[in-house]
């Protein structure tokens, strides 16, 4: 039998290192971390070709003492954890009192440090862990670690690291997330010289977001203020299609978390086409024991303990913010187009009000020669090219095409408009809009309809809000039910395989936040193919006049355009003319 011996503390280093530090952006986020909690309120980051040449991270902190300097390299060595109590608390902050000797054992360390209000500073150079000079000097109050020639021992590792600018976008994206966490603090980031990020620092989050990502994309965001989640979401044309400009904080970190991407996006749900995502910066404010960070130390991972919780908290937050958004209702029909059109009603000040459900997104003067109106607040500046008056602009049915489409003449564009989506999206809306339940129709005959004992279950602990939809069931026999009423826009042909698909979606793990929409959304696509087919031609001028005339329009439920716009411009380059 081997001997068991306990192993060296450069060895043991080594192995933190493995988990803490993968890439320079690992050590900038320690490093950025270690400066906001000394209390900084300048950190200035800066790195060489990716960072693996040269990282250096200097803060205005507190400092650390000289006599200090040495023991902060240890393993263990905290100042930020006492007491097993502590523990639990600090956990949510993700402290180990690791960062700086897992940094150390793989790479060459100079740290200067002075304590605010003391004479003298220290410096101190580190070697693959180890100390090999200690001295005073004069140096700014605060610290300034400079990390060089990461994994110089350990190049396994080194070959694992990317193009320098691959490296260097992964440091960006570090400090953004530290700039987001903390807008009280300005944060500057300088690579190769050249400066890429600064943030005022003046502790308002909508500034610090405008200096790192400009003036267009602060104007697409919409407030979050609810009790624990505060922040901005963008609004659904900011969308975009990586999750890149999605930020979430914890009590001042950043995190990641499955939970929150998915309520973010679930209160997204019927605003974005396929393949978009929406962007937030959002904080949340949660007791430190609703969390634990520490479910992998580098990844900024967490888990809740109460994630249901947090989902719904999230989502309601952000739902609310979109639909106090001031400039909706305001509709950009979908696919490729040289002006966006708008649904919105001018603001009454504009001077040329238009009536409900009339189209006005350019309105022009006619006193003025075709000069614009300026508009205030609400909608943006009308674009020139698509100019008309509000009341002038009418739209005429031509007919359907190919099966399901319909075809609107409006005067500068041809709009062309998916029957079912939107007959389906029309059916989803008055659903939604209806308050109680006038629409339970009791039928004939009630039907038995046999399921599993799971699907059972699953509808009959969902009664209470299924019956209020129009569906009356109950329990048959052991796992049977007996439907006794549906909503009337239904028709019962099938009831077995509908309270499949209803048991189906129960079943799917929906948050109870969206049930109801999900309901109404199977019912709508139910009842729309019912209608399917045909239509007279009143029905479909009808059907063209809703979506012409309705603001909310924008979608069907499952997120498909209900209309797409081919305009005159658009029509005319591509003829060449
Ligand atoms: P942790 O942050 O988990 O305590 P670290 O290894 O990152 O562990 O840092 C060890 C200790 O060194 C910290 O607890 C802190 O006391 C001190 N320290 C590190 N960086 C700074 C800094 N920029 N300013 C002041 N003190 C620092
Ligand atoms: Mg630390």
């Amino acid at each position: 039998m081997a001997r068991i011996e306990r192993l060296p503390p450069q060895v043991a280093n080594l192995i933190a290192a493995g988990e803490v530090v993968e890439r320079p952006a690992s050590v900038i986020k320690e490093l950025v971390e270690n400066a906001v909690d000394a209390g900084s309120t300048l950190i200035t980051v800066e790195i060489r070709r990716g960072g693996a040449s040269l990282m250096r991270v200097t803060d205005n902190g507190c400092g650390i003492a000289p006599d200090q300097a040495g023991t902060a390299f240890l393993r263990h060595a905290t100042s930020k954890i006492r007491t097993q109590e502590d523990l639990f608390e600090v956990k949510t902050l993700g402290f180990r009192g690791e960062a700086l000797a897992a940094i150390a054992a793989v790479s060459r360390i100079e740290l200067f440090s002075r304590e605010r209000g003391a004479s003298a500073g220290v410096s101190l150079s580190l070697e693959g862990g180890s100390v090999t000079e200690q001295t005073e000097c004069g140096c700014p109050e605060g610290t300034t670690v400079l990390v060089r020639e990461l994994f110089f021992n350990t190049p396994a590792r080194q070959k694992f690291l990317r193009r320098d600018a691959t490296e260097a976008a992964h440091v960006q994206e570090t400090v953004t997330r530290a700039a987001m966490a903390h807008p009280e603090i300005s944060f500057r980031l300088i690579k190769d010289g050249a400066q890429s990020l600064h943030t005022p620092g003046n502790g308002v989050l909508l500034d610090c977001l405008y200096s790192v990502y400009g003036s267009e994309f602060a104007r697409s965001l919409l407030a979050v203020e609810s009790q624990a989640v505060s922040g901005f979401v963008g609004k659904p044309e900011a969308a975009r299609q990586s999750r890149a400009m999605q930020f979430f904080l914890l009590n001042g970190r950043p995190v990641r978390s499955r939970t929150l991407t998915a309520a973010l996006e679930e209160a997204y749900k019927n605003e974005l086409p396929a393949g978009r995502v929406p962007v937030c910066v959002l904080h949340l404010h949660l007791p430190y024991d609703s969390a634990d960070v520490n479910v992998h130390p580098a990844k900024l991972e967490v888990r809740f303990t109460r994630e249901r919780d947090v989902f719904d908290m999230v989502y309601f937050a952000v739902k609310n913010a979109l639909e106090s958004d001031s400039s909706r209702p305001e509709l950009t029909l979908a696919a490729p187009k040289t002006a966006a059109l708008s649904f919105s009603a001018p603001p009454a000040d504009a001077g040329a009000p238009a009536l409900p459900g009339q189209r006005a997104m350019s309105v022009r003067d006619p006193w003025t020669a075709g000069e614009p109106i300026v508009w205030h607040g609400l909608v943006p500046p009308p674009a020139p090219q698509a100019s008309v008056l509000p009341g002038l602009r009418s739209w005429r049915y031509i007919g359907e095409a190919l099966g399901g489409f319909l075809l609107v003449d409006d005067g500068e564009a041809l709009v062309l408009i998916d029957k079912h989506a939107a007959h389906e999206r029309i059916l989803f809306e008055r659903l939604k809009a209806a308050q109680e339940s006038p629409m339970a129709q009791m039928l004939l005959s009630p039907e038995a309809v046999a399921l599993s004992a799971a699907e059972c279950d699953a509808l009959l602990e969902s009664s209470g809000l299924l019956s209020e939809l129009g569906f009356v069931f109950e329990l048959f026999g052991p796992s049977s039910l007996l439907l006794r009423a549906l909503p009337d826009v239904l028709e019962a042909e099938n009831p077995a395989a509908l309270l499949t698909e209803l048991a189906a979606l129960l079943l799917s793990g929906r948050r109870s936040a969206t049930l109801r929409d999900d309901v109404l959304e199977l019912v709508a696509c139910k009842a729309a193919v019912k209608l399917g087919g045909g239509g007279s031609d009143g029905d479909l001028r009808a059907l063209c006049q809703t979506v012409m005339e309705t603001p909310t329009l924008r979608h069907c439920p499952h997120g498909r355009p209900v209309a797409i716009e081919l305009t005159r411009d658009r029509l005319k380059r591509q003829f060449g003319r």
